[in-house]
């Protein structure tokens, strides 16, 4: 979390600077700020809340200069006021700091700066790093960039900093570990630094993703300078983006979440094509295909992952299980890696995160690597460290996601996932050819069975208004549209603030039962399958209880229509893939909701995507 740009050229600073924090509020929105070298002074600007208010702020103000830092804040240490926002200046003024991440030994070294007699102005550990390197440079009489060097090596935790200094005005210093930095190298000698490249890509398609522990020298007309926190020399990796800008606009949309849903027709299929050919019968996902007989092999396949991804993988855990029989286990990341898990070599870890770079997956995946599993990957974003550090993977080929919460991601990883399924249930034999077949086709079909659900918007929409003001709502699956009502239910409440709950449907009698009543609306996947007459008996039970019923169902669906208050009929499809399509309508209800509510669909109230701290 938290946003983080930076640059160094011939240019104005500021504008760049602006637009790129814009393109990086997703990350966080508490504060915003900046500092801007201008001809002998360091100009600071920050201000509590979105970019839009630090523009409004500054405007009357000096926002001259051809470097600069911006950062956009996803509050971890002091509330999110002005103080607290970055960037944070050293005691004398003289470095300015932006930070994403968490200093975790930042009060052990507060204490000894505090003894030397400094006074902190703000409460972040943010502050006391900058105050540090300061020290050390005072006292050693280095440089910026040895400064820092020296200050990180006494530093535990997670960062990715950038620092300039009115003493040293030629220079942008910049470093990581574990939160994510790219450098863009651009056409005239400038540099643009951001979180992530959407902030870069319209100035440069030449970038340099930086590595933990690595040190960069910017300085504008020169080479760009990259040291390990060993003080080795390295060459930088320069790569060539291939982002297109129009990715990262809203295309006509009010909101990037509902152009993101209707997106997944074509991200679906993006996903999916040179992947398979359902006439040819082959499935290959180029990424993994080495590691397949390993994974068919395995003890078990543990799948790690957080929020949505998480409930793409237990999708994926009965995919897994169903179509190719292999033992898999689904964690949630953070429990994982604090569990002292039992790792052994003939595991295979997957872990699963839109960003690539969220925290505790990117640790778990570390330990499990320690313990000598094999550690593959399905993310979305291109170069992201957890596509970095594992032996092999998958992308999602979504396109860059905006909207906070997360949708045709999650439509995607299903994507990737199903393709691993099945390519595992052909090699272990699981499956047969024809109905490999089958399944390889019905899944062809998904983007145009999506697009049909899409046009029931309306319908949609109307449903919505009759829920607008529940204050709470359970969502209820069987089977693999279980996950699917836990990601109803999480779409819900990150968008709306309407506390909702997921449940496999067969539980509700468990306890959630207690809730109903006439106000509560009960979302529940009431498809054609296996368990359908169980389902429709849980209905049943809701209904006696005078709940409403809000029920995805099949086309042509005559008994749940005949009891539920609404249905949302979707196309029908193989058993293993209505989560594909049940998750659509939830999608729509959720955000039509969330605009009736008035809430600020694309920036959820204390949310931020790319959850880069623990
Ligand atoms: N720890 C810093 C702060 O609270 C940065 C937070 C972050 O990266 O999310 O200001």
């Amino acid at each position: 979390m938290c946003g983080i740009v930076a640059y160094i050229g011939h240019k104005e600073a500021y504008p760049i600077i602006i637009k790129g924090l814009k393109r990086l509020e997703y990350r966080g929105y508490d504060s915003a700020g900046i500092a801007l070298l201008n001809d002998g002074s360091l100009n600071v600007y920050k201000k509590q809340g979105k970019v839009a208010n630090l523009e409004e702020y500054s405007s009357d103000k000096d926002r001259g200069g051809h470097s600069g830092i911006g950062h956009t804040r996803w509050a971890t240490h002091g509330e999110p006021n002005d103080i607290n926002a970055h960037p944070h200046l050293s005691e004398d003024e003289d470095l300015a700091i932006i930070h994403n991440g968490i200093i975790e030994n930042y009060d052990s070294i507060k204490k000894e700066l505090l003894s030397k007699g400094y006074t902190f102005k703000s409460d972040t550990d943010t502050e006391v790093l900058c105050y540090l390197i300061n020290d050390i440079r005072k006292n050693t009489g280095t440089k910026l960039g040895e400064a820092v060097r020296l200050a990180l090596q006494q530093v535990i935790g997670a960062y990715a900093i950038v620092v300039i200094s009115k003493s040293e005005p030629d220079k942008i210093i910049a470093a990581r570990k574990s939160s994510p930095l790219v450098v863009g190298i651009g056409h005239e000698g400038d540099f643009y630094l951001a979180s992530d490249a959407t902030p870069i890509v319209e100035y440069t398609k030449r970038v340099v993703y930086m590595n933990d522990e690595e040190i960069a020298v910017l300085r504008a007309g020169e080479e760009m300078k990259l040291y390990g926190i060993d003080d080795v020399e390295k060459t930088p990796y320069v790569q060539e983006l291939e982002l297109h800008l129009e990715a990262l606009e809203k295309g006509g949309y009010d909101h990037f979440m509902l152009k993101e849903i209707h997106e997944q027709p074509r991200s679906i299929e993006d996903c999916f094509r040179g992947r398979m050919n359902a006439e040819k019968g082959w499935v290959s996902l180029g990424g993994i295909k080495e590691y397949e007989q390993k994974m068919v092999n395995a003890n078990r396949i543990i799948m790690i992952a957080c929020g949505t991804s998480w409930h793409a993988c237990l999708v994926g855990e009965y995919l897994f299980e169903d179509l190719a029989r292999i033992n898999v286990e689904v964690e949630y990341a953070s429990e994982f890696r604090y569990r002292n898990p039992i790792i052994t070599e003939n595991d295979v870890v997957i872990a699963v995160s839109q960003s690539g770079e969220t925290a505790d997956t990117l640790a778990a995946l570390e330990l499990a690597k320690s313990k000598g599993a094999t550690i593959l990957g399905i993310c979305n974003v291109v170069g992201s460290s957890i596509s970095r550090i594992t032996d092999a993977g998958s992308y999602t080929h979504a396109g860059p996601e905006i909207g906070v919460a997360s949708t045709k991601a999650f439509t995607a990883q299903v994507t990737v996932l199903t393709l691993m399924a099945l390519s595992l249930a052909k090699r272990k034999g699981t499956i047969s050819e024809s109905e490999f077949r089958t399944k390889l086709s019905e899944l062809e079909a998904i983007p145009q069975k999506v697009q049909q659900i899409l046009e029931k918007n309306d319908k949609i929409k109307y449903i919505a208004a009759q829920y607008q003001n529940a204050s709470n709502a359970l969502y209820l699956g069987r089977g693999s549209s279980f996950p699917v009502a836990l990601e109803g239910a999480l779409k819900l409440k990150e968008i709306s603030y309407i506390h909702a709950e997921g449940y496999p449907a067969a539980e509700m009698k468990h306890g959630p039962i207690a809730l109903i009543d006439e106000e509560m609306p009960v979302f529940v996947i009431a498809t054609k399958g296996t368990s359908y007459e169980k389902v429709v008996s849980n209905i049943q039970e809701v209904k006696a209880r005078k709940g409403k019923i809000i029920a995805i169902v099949t086309e042509g669906d005559v008994q749940v229509t005949a009891i539920a208050d609404h249905v949302i009929e979707i196309p029908e499809v193989d058993e293993h893939l209505v989560p594909l399509l049940a998750t659509i309508p939830f999608q729509l209800l959720s955000y039509h909701i969330a605009v009736m509510r008035k809430c600020n669909v694309d920036q959820p109230r204390n949310l931020a995507k790319s959850v880069t701290v623990e």
